[in-house]
């Protein structure tokens, strides 16, 4: 792949989440253009081991960050890290990264909200921030995007759907969108009836038909909780209102969305299901450079079917839209009561079907009100773990 290096020179990128699957497929396509591309920090909780190896392979890598304070000080104990790499640790340290003066651009992937100081830091040092932890914006969109729209930084959006809606819309102001539709695979049990829900396990749940993710989301993709998740955070990348964020079933996962204009034109993006081409998307706009892997082969037949999404079978979707329609702290519960189910159920301490349960019971025994600041957010979301906790 060749593409002559930018005047500029590379941007420079902080990767927070380097040993994931995020984070494994950004690597892929900071490789590929070391040029346009530069790696000056990099974070994870605790695989120190997977950490070194990434910062051996990047020498412009001066900061590291493990979240995990005993994983920290044995990377320092050890010298695992190359000589000059500061090692830093805990939330304090996501922070110190996400902060770099070296750094251009924020690439948050760490699984959970986690990332939500560290993305907030980042945007208030002036970074560009590109998004992929959708739970950040479930959690505490109202602050993270009016963060944004205050320091005049464009959230770039890493998710799939949401990086596909990103390109349909192009120039096309908000007024002219009627609705957004975001496509689902419908995770590894779209074709189960109830009855044999109720008995799935972990494993078979981490069998997902089309993608290649981390243990949570392929969860949330069972459970159609993804989909809810993401309901919620196009409401706020896109400044939409509820009832314009939609979903659909397209069992192939090569349409990544539809966006239907106020005129009735209906447009959508095509690419295979891999996260590599979205984030490169995300990396590198406005700039398009040849892809990491193969684009769609229009030589070989597809289809593009859609069809409506059971709620029945998988609840959390209907949750998700009443918790976006109540608004306020209401997503923020809806998130952390399915972070706590979905814990317990890769834990085998609860079956399949109580996850589901569990997060309807949050929602209904809490006040949910419109946060007046960061810290409601941040208590509601506590409180809610609580009681997920407590019904579990
Ligand atoms: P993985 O579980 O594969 O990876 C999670 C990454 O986050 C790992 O690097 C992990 O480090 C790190 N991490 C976890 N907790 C912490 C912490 N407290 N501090 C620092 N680092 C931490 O997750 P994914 O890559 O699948 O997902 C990451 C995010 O991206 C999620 O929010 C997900 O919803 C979103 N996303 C993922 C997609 C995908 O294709 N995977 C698609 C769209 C969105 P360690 O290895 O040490 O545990
Ligand atoms: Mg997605």
């Amino acid at each position: 792949m060749t593409a002559p290096p930018p005047a500029s020179g590379p941007q420079r990128i902080v990767l927070l989440g380097a040993t994931g699957s995020i984070g494994e497929n950004a690597l892929r396509v900071i490789e590929a253009y070391p040029d346009h591309l530069q790696l000056v920090g990099i974070a994870a909780r605790s695989n120190a081991d997977q950490l070194a190896q990434i910062a051996q392979r990047h020498p412009t890598i001066r900061n590291v960050t493990l979240f995990d304070q005993a994983a920290a000080s044995r990377a320092r104990s050890e010298g695992l890290f190359p000589n000059g790499v500061e090692v830093h640790k805990g939330l304090e340290g996501l922070t110190a990264l996400a902060t770099l003066a070296e750094a251009d651009v924020v690439l948050c992937a760490v699984v959970g909200v986690t990332g939500l100081e560290p993305s907030l830091a980042a945007i208030e040092a002036g970074k560009d921030l590109a998004l992929a932890s959708k739970e950040i914006l479930v959690m505490a969109g109202k602050f993270v995007m009016a963060a944004a729209r205050e320091k005049g930084i464009t959230l770039r959006p890493v998710d799939s759907e949401h990086n596909a809606v990103y390109q349909c819309l192009g120039d096309n102001p908000t007024k002219d969108i009627s609705r957004i539709v975001l496509t689902a695979s419908g995770g590894a049990f779209r074709d189960r009836s109830l009855e044999q829900l109720a008995e799935v396990t972990p494993a078979e749940a981490l069998q997902h038909p089309n993608w290649s993710m981390g243990p949570k989301i392929t969860v949330d993709s069972a459970t159609m909780a993804n989909k809810g998740l993401e309901l919620i955070e196009a409401r706020w990348l896109f400044d939409l209102q509820p009832e314009q964020c939609q979903a659909v079933l397209h069992r192939g996962s090569l349409a990544h969305c539809i966006v239907e204009f106020t005129d009735g034109a209906m447009l959508t993006h095509l690419c295979p299901p891999s996260m590599t081409f979205p984030i490169q998307h995300a990396l590198m706009h406005p700039l398009r450079l040849p892809p990491v892997e193969p684009s769609l082969d229009l030589r070989q037949p597809f289809s593009l079917d859609f069809e409506p999404l059971d709620q029945q079978r998988f609840p959390l979707l209907g949750l998700a839209i009443e918790s976006l329609r109540t608004g306020g702290t209401a997503p923020a519960a809806y998130n952390a009561a399915n972070e706590v189910a979905v814990e317990a159920f890769l834990n085998e301490r609860i079956p399949f079907l109580q996850i589901p349960r569990i997060v309807e019971q949050t929602l209904e025994q809490m006040d949910h009100r419109d946060p007046t600041d960061l810290s409601a957010v941040i208590s509601h979301d506590a409180e809610a773990r609580r009681l997920a906790q407590h019904l579990l």
